[in-house]
């Protein structure tokens, strides 16, 4: 089904912040992968319709940053307390050896990609750094095969490191500059689509900008995927851990760095960027470089709260992201937006924008959070076709079922999806017009087997 009309939406999302609801019933038509009208419809002859009476439509979720190998590294129980040095030495360096095997992270890719389609999401940037010289299966390969498989878009942020970590396995032996500059042009040659409408897109992502390769060498690569036409991505101020680094080796904040390594810009977006001094978060929004925003992988690590809603009021572009799953137990984007609405509410700093004083309640509403979650995310990905629901969009969607319990009562059903926490079931998810979820399940996928397969790469990783 690629052309059909959704019929009788109980309210319809769009993804701006300026103009969210459209109440319903409303209807919405998708033609060739786009939308192709919006309102008060009727079925044209022949045409399918897809009943959404009672449902909620939102566009697709945009995951900005993640590591779909991690997806078998859940609760790993040496590290599910550690702080995010100590975790790394615990999980993602060790566990990497048992990621030799394609099947292994096959698995894992495919566990996370079935998981965040059936939050409603419909588009994925993962941070691949599962990279080492002579390995033998091409993992980007397997990334967007299995991105393909299920019908989702997919942004391959291809990292790597030229540095070598403290007590790596030989899976985490670093590539040399040229090698790691060739990998990237060999995966844009091969799945780059700079089109807004992109299903595949190529970024050039070394894993962490001041422990992964010299600072030099940073310049080059930044130059190099510009060349390229490619967008940059990393991971950036997680921790105080990178303000300390920076203040002691180069004298300045890790923005001030970016920036001195051409670093910063509308083409750029960083993970978590929890600790941003004003001068910061003025940068980021005078360049327009831009934020993955991952505020349970944040909690999880106690890694703090990052400036979101000072971020969104300077006009710093910001995106909604899972992060690993070794750091997030499940990695789905409603549970992600639910964590987001919460934790700014928490937040003490947030009082001044709660329009009232004394107040944070009104610091990141509902309306905030699905724009960062979708809008906001396309933007970061500079891809313009997805995000936003409106005529000539890519038909990515998500229709929300509201019959469970949780649901019963809602003044506001709309809000559900966000506000009530759990995993609101799915109508459908559509993504570029395909129907990748139908009455909450994955046509075709053999759930239980593939449950079955993770639990077998447990055991053998555990071994
Ligand atoms: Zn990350």
């Amino acid at each position: 089904m690629t052309d059909f009309l959704v019929r009788g939406a109980a309210e319809l999302w769009t993804g701006r912040r300026d103009a969210m609801r459209v109440r319903g019933p409303v209807d919405l038509r998708v033609r060739a992968g786009r939308i192709a009208a919006i309102g008060s419809l009727e079925p044209e002859p022949g045409e399918r319709v897809l009943d959404a009476a009672g449902c909620i439509v939102y566009p697709a979720w945009v995951n900005t940053h993640h590591h779909l190998f991690q997806s078998l590294l859940k609760g790993i129980p040496e590290a599910i307390d550690l702080p995010l040095v100590p975790w790394l030495g615990a999980v993602t360096v060790p566990y990497r050896a048992g990621f030799r095997d394609e099947d292994a992270f096959r698995v894992a890719v495919r566990v996370g990609l079935v998981e965040l389609a059936l939050s409603g999401c419909g588009t994925v940037a993962d941070h691949q750094y599962h990279v080492y010289p002579g390995m033998d299966y091409d993992p980007s390969a397997v990334c967007f095969e299995e991105a393909e498989r299920l019908g989702l878009r997919f942004v391959l942020c291809r990292g790597g490191q030229t540095l070598p970590s403290a007590d790596a396995p030989p899976e985490a032996v670093p590539e040399t500059l040229e090698q790691f500059l060739a990998g990237v042009e060999h995966d844009a040659a091969r799945f780059h689509d700079p089109s807004p409408h992109a299903m595949r897109r190529v970024v050039s992502a070394i894993t962490t900008p001041h422990t992964s390769c010299t600072s030099g060498e940073l310049r080059e690569i930044a130059r190099h995927a510009r060349g390229l036409g490619l967008r940059l991505h990393s991971h950036l101020s997680e921790t105080d851990d990178y303000l300390r680094w920076a203040r002691e080796h180069h004298g300045c904040s890790p923005i001030e760095f970016a920036e001195r390594h051409e670093w910063l810009g509308p083409d750029v977006w960083y993970a978590h960027m929890v600790h941003l001094d004003d001068d910061e978060l003025r940068r980021c929004a005078d360049t327009g470089t831009g934020i993955a925003h991952c505020p349970q992988s944040n909690a999880r690590l106690g890694s703090g709260i990052a400036r979101i809603p000072e971020a969104l009021a300077a006009g710093v572009p910001v995106g909604l992201a899972v992060d690993g799953a070794a750091s997030n137990e499940a990695c789905d984007m409603l549970s992600e937006a639910h964590a987001c609405w919460l934790t700014h509410r928490a937040d003490p700093r947030s009082g001044r924008f709660a329009g009232q004083p004394g107040g944070h309640a009104g610091a990141m509403t509902v309306e905030d959070v699905v724009h960062v979650g979708t809008a906001g995310g396309a933007r970061v990905l500079g891809l313009d076709g997805v995000g936003t629901l409106a005529v000539g969009q890519g038909a990515d969607f998500a229709v929300y079922d509201l019959r469970e319990p949780r649901h019963f009562g809602l003044h506001d059903p709309a809000v559900a999806p966000v506000a009530s926490g759990g995993r609101t079931p799915l109508k459908a998810l559509v993504v570029a017009g395909r129907v990748v979820v139908e009455d909450d399940a994955v046509p075709g996928l053999d759930l239980a087997g593939l449950r079955d397969d993770a639990a077998r790469w447990v055991r053998a990783l555990r071994r």
